[in-house]
């Protein structure tokens, strides 16, 4: 199968898949005859066009858990550097941490959603220029999205 990420004949990947589609914002505030102001309420939905499939190869995926390791690995770096060196590095130290806490949350979330985040990712501004859809979700996304009602088939 042809990768999609290195355009190259390969053996061994998966398929990854993403939905598309448009994201809705709709202000649901309530209102009382203008006499009371309530904060604005916006509830956010996806009307979903269709699904999208990307082949990619097992070392694509493979390159891409190694970046988020040096990215982590440049994390802690700056972390350790901070309790080192001076307060100065606690702005640096508090970036490292959030950026920790990001990859770790990603590198957990497992093979199948970091391959569909990175089929997203290669199709995602072709489909918004090509097509007008606004809205990408991975699997995982999508599933949790259907299961809090804030998902609309437009089939
Ligand atoms: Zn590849």
């Amino acid at each position: 199968m042809k990768c999609q990420k290195c355009s190259r004949e390969k053996e061994n990947g998966y398929t990854y898949s993403f939905f598309y589609g448009k994201q809705m914002i709709e202000n649901v505030s309530q209102v009382d005859g203008g006499l009371i102001f309530h904060a604005p309420n916006f509830r956010t939905w996806y009307k979903i066009f269709g699904q999208h499939n990307s082949w990619i190869c097992n070392d694509c995926l493979r390159n891409k858990i190694a970046f988020y390791s040096s990215l982590l690995a440049l994390g802690c770096f700056f972390i350790s550097l901070s309790i080192l060196v001076s307060p100065i590095f606690l702005i640096l130290s508090f970036f490292g941490l959030m950026m920790i806490a990001y990859i770790a949350k990603l590198m957990l979330s497992g093979r199948e959603d970091i391959g569909d985040r990175m089929a997203l990712a290669l199709n995602e501004s072709h489909m918004r220029e090509t097509y007008g859809y606004y809205g990408f979700l991975t699997r995982k996304q999508y599933k949790k999205l259907k299961s809090q009602n804030a998902i609309q088939e437009e089939t």
